[in-house]
């Protein structure tokens, strides 16, 4: 048996979504099924449609960023029961016995984890190889896969936490961000508007790191102390030898050695954003001054419950444009245009009508 699934599929890298009917595997066990209310549009979903990483297979349906309510366990399911408001992020399965696996470092996992869209299914029981994510009506997953959403939080607006929330969250706890300490987050989308409010909840000095002055008043009202354009040369080398950590959350490869001057001597910046190859990378930034950079996938499992319930307990959500599903395929242009305010997410009602 398997359960009959609506959402919205790309056939090619160039192709726009348009709607699938496609099956999910009936809950074994151990497994969840969840109704998804909400599924928000990150950039990785982008990237992937459009094989901007040269490793998308279609069809493919996106989303990693899933907030739903449980519509069905099976009989050994313990954490969850019908009716929770629970979350989906970036991981549906991993190998469970590695020593990332044991640490709860699930996206680390030595023999390669489970993507929510675009895996290996190893787990089966549908006619597709491949995981389909949350641009769709239902999910089922392993429980361990599944996080409580508390339910003080707006669900639309938790949605990105499942994926932008803990990419800025975990690189932050890491690298033991707070009080005292001057931290830049750069580029003010998605991942960058979280990274501000975490960074200030944790009681950072925070400085939004921008190409657009346009940001620079709402950079402020989600938390920044200061902002920093970029593209301004000279307020650049002003900020020289200055900061304590920096969050990199750009798209694409890119010249890192201004963002590298930036740091104090010892300080680290962590590259969340660009898989692909940066394009200019000089030792001069590391060498004198004994500077590093670093990357930083997501979070585990634990770690990103760990980060829901402090968005709970200090009412932290993200700033978000709800849209209907028809409209993702606009949605994607704007986001790479920079055009949104500072994650679109689909209100999945919207595909039944
Ligand atoms: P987004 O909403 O599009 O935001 C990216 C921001 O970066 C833009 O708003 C813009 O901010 C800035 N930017 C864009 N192009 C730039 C350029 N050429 N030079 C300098 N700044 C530029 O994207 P997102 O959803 O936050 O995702 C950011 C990246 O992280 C994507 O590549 C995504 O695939 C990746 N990601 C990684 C992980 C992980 O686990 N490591 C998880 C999720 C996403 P300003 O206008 O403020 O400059
Ligand atoms: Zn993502
Ligand atoms: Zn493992």
């Amino acid at each position: 048996m398997t359960l009959q699934t609506h959402g919205y599929v790309t056939h090619s890298a160039t192709s726009e979504l348009v709607p699938f009917t496609f099956e999910r595997r009936d809950p074994r066990h151990s497994d969840v099924v969840i109704d998804i209310l909400y599924c928000g549009i990150c950039h990785s979903d982008i990237h992937s449609a459009r094989n901007e990483w040269g490793w998308t297979q279609y069809p493919f349906v996106p989303g990693h960023e899933i907030v739903g309510r449980v519509a069905a366990i099976g009989n050994q399911v313990s954490k969850f029961k019908v009716g929770d408001l629970v979350g989906v992020g970036c991981l549906v399965d991993s190998c469970r016995h590695c020593a990332s696996c044991d640490d709860g470092l699930e996206q680390y996992c030595d023999n390669g984890f489970t993507g929510t869209y675009g895996g290996e299914d190893k787990i089966g029981g549908t006619p597709h190889k491949m995981t389909f994510g949350g641009y769709s009506d239902k999910i089922t997953v392993e429980e361990r896969f599944v996080l409580r959403v508390p339910e003080n939080l707006d669900p639309a607006a938790a949605a990105p936490l499942l994926c932008a929330g803990i990419t800025t969250y975990s690189p932050l706890q890491h690298w033991k961000v707070g009080p005292g300490q001057k931290v830049g987050i750069i580029g003010l989308g998605g991942l960058g508007h979280m990274g501000v409010k975490f960074a200030h909840a944790m009681g950072a000095y925070v400085v939004m790191i921008t190409t657009s002055p346009k940001k620079g008043e709402d950079a402020k009202k989600l938390g920044a102390d200061e902002v920093l354009l970029s593209k301004d040369a000279d307020a650049m080398t002003e900020a020289q030898n200055s900061f304590d950590f920096l969050l990199n959350t750009i798209p694409v490869g890119h010249d890192v050695d201004p963002y590298m001057a930036l740091l104090k001597r010892d300080a680290t910046m962590v590259i969340v954003g660009a898989v692909e190859p940066l394009t200019k990378v000089s030792g001069i930034p590391f060498i004198f001054r004994r500077r590093a950079m670093a990357g930083s996938l997501i979070g585990g499992l634990p770690e990103t419950q760990e980060m829901l319930d402090f968005c709970g307990k200090h009412n932290i959500t993200c700033d978000i444009e709800t849209i209907a599903i028809k409209g993702v395929n606009e949605a994607y242009d704007r986001t790479v245009k920079g055009d949104v305010k500072y994650r679109f997410v689909i209100d999945m009602a919207t595909l039944k009508s």
